[in-house]
């Protein structure tokens, strides 16, 4: 889409509206000619103490104005929030008098549309003005900010728990048996990179014991540790054995407040009784077994190399090993689904009464396989059927929804929501999604995150993204823990 501005350079704001809005369109910048059948003239006006956004927008050849006024006051930062918001809420509403669609976030961009819930309610607000914030505001749907609403209030009280030096633990495992279809992630297939495994442990309990002396050193308490991938589970016995083990040796004292160790041993296929013994007898309290589908045929146009039998052997030998909470991950959208087949998949999954439930909503990765060959996919209406038919099944099953976030280039403009039982949410995804406390990462790709919500701060370093240069690169990491350690010294 053409875009032109006048009086103001909010490029950002225009082009995250664009994204969201308009999936797949991308900016140009460049005269607009009488040929364009798709551009926005976006202009600003302000005087002391109002300030006035008019977009112009023109959508397949049919053309819309819409303004949106603001007052102005407070420092130039604040004036500048103000315009930012405006510029917003006035494409926003061009989009909407152009298209006559009510997305479901409202002109909401980010990842997190929660947080706004959360930050009202530590300010004081009570959940109603919260509410109406989204609402009025953001012009995000009812349904949605009631459920906003829900997963914003499970952060605000996760947070009141969390001390200054409480931080998360993430250590990644960047291999898969295959890949999927819907997949970005750099994980790669263990048959093509058997040979790195081994070292890649190697260096990773390295940076662990490190990491465990640095957090030791610092005085930081863990209170929650989630690994994830990849898949964990591509590990052996031994190996997986080994990490956890450098884990509790590594952060020895600091774990005495740690009430929730998690593995996301993801696909079922390389789940087996001998790995999930070993993560019991470590301590692990918590396994999510991610089938992403219970249909045939998905599983098939998805790349897994699993049958729906196998999903219900690894969640019997789950049960069996006495786990006190398991996940469950589904995905709305994938290939070859239908609303039928989701609701489907979706009633097997409650019968085998996991506390928790992800649902998530197909986001398409640049680099996936459904992008690259094409594949083709449920349409918006399709997923929101699928949505629809989710909550009240889970509600029905006594689960409400605790976390939430939205990806880019999700179909539909949707989210991602866990759900739990009463008591089963899993912590670490609040502190994360939520941004309540620092998660310092370890492995390939790892993406340390140093928080303290006090001042509003956020850093990040990130480790090296493939296990290759991860192994021969082991300083980097090393200096992302210094980085870590002074964030707590200062
Ligand atoms: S299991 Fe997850 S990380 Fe691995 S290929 Fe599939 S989507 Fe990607």
């Amino acid at each position: 889409m053409k875009l032109e501005f006048h009086g103001h350079d909010e490029r950002y704001t225009v082009e995250q509206s664009l994204l969201n809005l308009f999936p797949g369109e991308l900016p140009v910048y460049g005269p607009i000619l009488p040929e364009d059948e798709n551009w926005a003239v976006v202009t600003w006006r302000e005087d002391e103490e109002r300030g006035h956004a008019l977009v112009e927008l023109c959508w397949r050849g049919e053309a819309v104005s819409s303004g949106y006024e603001v007052p102005l006051s407070g420092t130039p930062y604040e004036r500048e929030g103000c315009r930012r918001y405006a510029v917003g809420a006035a494409f926003f509403r061009a989009y909407q008098d152009i298209t006559g669609n009510t997305p479901p976030w409202g002109m909401l961009t980010g990842v997190r549309p929660d947080k706004l819930v959360t930050e009202a309610l530590a300010a004081g607000k009570p959940p109603e003005a919260a509410r109406e914030l989204l609402e009025e505001r953001y012009f995000v749907t009812p349904r949605r900010a009631a459920l906003a609403l829900e997963t914003g209030t499970a952060a605000f009280e996760a947070a009141k728990s969390l001390g200054p030096r409480d931080v998360a633990v993430y250590i990644g495992i960047p291999f898969c048996p295959t890949r999927c279809a819907y997949c970005s992630f750099v994980s790669q297939s263990v048959e093509k990179s058997f040979s790195l495994v081994e070292p890649y442990v190697e260096a990773l309990t390295a940076e662990i014991a490190a990491g465990g002396r640095m957090a030791r050193e610092a005085g930081l308490r863990v209170r929650a540790m989630y690994m994830g991938g990849g898949t964990p589970t591509t590990l052996s016995a031994a190996q997986l054995d080994r990490v956890l083990a450098a884990f509790e040796a590594a952060f020895g004292p600091a774990l005495d407040g740690c009430g929730e160790i998690t593995v996301e041993a993801g696909r079922p296929d390389t789940i087996t009784a001998e790995k999930l013994a070993v993560l019991k007898a470590r301590g692990v309290r918590r396994v999510s077994v991610n089938p992403q589908t219970m249909e045939e045929n998905v599983l098939r146009a998805i790349g897994r190399r699993h049958s729906p039998g196998d999903i219900g052997r690894a969640m019997e030998l789950a049960e069996k090993l006495g786990f006190p909470h398991v996940n469950m991950d589904l995905i709305a959208g994938l290939p070859e689904d239908t609303p039928e087949g989701f609701r489907r998949s979706l009633e097997r999954c409650l019968q085998f009464g996991t506390d928790n439930v992800t649902v998530h909503t197909l986001a398409l990765k640049k680099g996936s396989r459904i992008l690259l060959e094409g594949l083709s996919i449920p349409g918006p209406e399709a997923v929101g059927e699928m949505l629809d038919c989710a909550e009240p099944a889970l509600r029905r099953a006594g689960y409400a929804p605790y976390y939430l976030y939205r990806q880019k280039y999700m179909s539909g403009s949707f989210e991602n929501i866990g759900w739990t039982r009463p008591g089963g949410e899993c912590l670490y995804n609040i502190y994360i999604m939520s941004e309540l406390c620092s998660i310092l990462s370890f492995g390939a790709g790892g993406s340390t995150k140093m928080v303290d919500p006090s001042r509003r701060l956020i850093q990040r370093r990130f480790n090296p993204k493939f296990p290759k240069e991860y192994t021969e690169r082991p300083e980097k990491a090393l200096s992302n823990q210094a980085d870590f350690a002074a964030f707590y010294a200062g």
